[in-house]
């Protein structure tokens, strides 16, 4: 049963990066985006060594990345005075870790598809009207009245995913504000003021939250922050006019006033109120099934987590597994519904793993105002770091081999 053609709903991460897999293999796929044109939040991302693994041997766009992002082996851990807790390990037997623009590594991908018109189609602006899922195929009808017919539908449409719904019907669960928003901007690393001895990237553990300073560009001169603040949760209109009006940076350098650290104190006093990004994250309840008939969703749209790194790093591996099974004759002779089925039991062993995992990575990012829950945290951190040798370092998310995986479908 060859594929002939692949619907894919959602030009973001995974939508792009499964398309470049599938083309790779000479699988045809048309990508769907809602927006009018390539847009991607601001800022930087972390890309971990298993995302590069995917994006290296099976989506194929590693070393255009790697020659326009900062390859780092190590993040410093410092408490709000300064005090190095340690450092923890960004990298394994093969890759560092790469931090990158988002819009650079969103305009990679859709640069190598544009360059391969005869296998990727994208279009921008579309709005789905209604999904037809077939006897032997699935038809999208979008707003223009246009339509689009493909073997198989796959949703990478987000964490607000249309598609989910779709394959849920109306008991689908929405999304949950994590209750921290992630304030951020861009700086000259020069204009951040710190021991000669210190290295970036590097995290501060405050008693008002966490600040983080990336460098995102391949010198090393261009520093991306982060500022954690929580929040009671807003309707998205009024978290868009929070962020515009500058009252995000506003009450993030109120916040962080009281924080005499020189670093952290440079930084914000260098914090324009209307360059500012935000960023409030929210994660999926583990929802029954991501896959019905010739359906299936990926990405955010089947399993956000609450940020420790790896929202990414899934997304990529979602695409690269999945273009594995789509590209095995074996696996498809089978049918869809079972390379589908077989798709979502191995990812949901990973992504409940990293979940797992990853979960101290996140942790860290709330704020804890009260004094002595601060002193009782730094003392736990210091005490675990030097426990460790003041290096952490943990595999079990960062060697995960995509191309490892088993493919097999019965
Ligand atoms: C500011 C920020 C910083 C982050 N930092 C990190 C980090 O450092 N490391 C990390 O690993 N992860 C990070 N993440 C998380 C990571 O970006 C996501 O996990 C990842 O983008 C998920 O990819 P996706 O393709 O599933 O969803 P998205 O990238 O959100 O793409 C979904 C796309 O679908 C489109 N869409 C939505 N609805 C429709 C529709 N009805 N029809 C057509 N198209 C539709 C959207 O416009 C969007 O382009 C960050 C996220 C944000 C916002």
């Amino acid at each position: 049963m060859p594929i002939d053609r692949v619907l894919i709903v959602g030009g973001g991460l995974a939508g792009p990066a499964l398309a470049l897999a599938l083309a790779r293999q000479n699988i045809r796929s048309s990508v769907f985006e809602i927006r009018p044109q390539r847009t991607i939040a601001d800022g930087s991302i972390a890309l971990a060594p298993n995302a590069l693994r995917a994006l290296d041997h099976v989506i194929g766009v590693y070393d255009r990345l790697k020659s326009a992002g900062f390859s780092y082996r190590r993040l410093a851990m410092h408490a709000e005075d300064g005090q190095l807790f340690g450092n923890v390990s960004q990298s394994d037997s093969e890759y560092d870790a790469l931090r990158i623009l988002r819009s650079t590594l969103h305009n990679t991908m859709l640069d190598a598809c544009e360059e391969q018109p005869n296998f990727v189609e994208v279009r921008f602006g579309v709005t789905i009207t209604q999904i037809e899922d077939g006897e032997d195929g699935v038809t999208l009808r979008f707003e223009d009245g246009s339509s689009a017919r493909g073997d198989i539908l796959i949703g990478a449409d987000g964490i607000h995913s249309k598609i989910r719904e779709h394959v849920l019907g109306a008991s689908a669960p929405k999304p949950t504000f994590l209750g921290s928003c992630m304030v951020s901007g861009t700086l000259p690393l020069s204009s951040i003021k710190a021991p000669s001895d210190w290295e970036f990237p590097a995290v501060l553990i405050t008693s008002v939250g966490m600040v983080a300073v990336w460098l995102h560009n391949v010198q090393g001169t261009e520093a991306a922050w982060y500022v954690s603040e929580d929040l009671p949760d807003k309707d998205r209109a009024a978290w868009r006019e929070y962020g515009a009006s500058g009252e995000a940076a506003r009450a993030a350098k109120r916040n962080y006033a009281m924080v005499q650290q020189e670093t952290i104190r440079s930084l914000m006093d260098n914090v324009q109120d209307d360059a500012v990004t935000l960023w409030t994250p929210h994660s999926m309840p583990d929802i029954p099934t991501w896959h019905r008939g010739r359906v299936c969703l990926i990405g955010d749209a089947a399993h956000a987590l609450p940020p420790n790194g790896q929202g990414s790093a899934m997304a990529f591996e979602d695409a690269a597994y999945l273009s594995r099974l789509l590209t095995s004759e074996e696996a498809v002779k089978h049918g869809f519904e079972r390379v589908f089925t077989k798709f979502e039991k191995n990812r949901r062993t990973r992504i409940d793993r990293v979940r797992v995992l990853g979960h101290g990575a996140g942790a860290a990012k709330g704020g804890t105002p009260a004094a002595w829950k601060y002193m009782l945290k730094k003392w736990a951190m210091s005490a675990y770091f030097a426990w460790n040798g003041y290096e952490l370092k943990d595999e079990r998310i960062s060697s995960y081999d995509v191309t490892q995986q088993d493919i097999g479908v019965e």
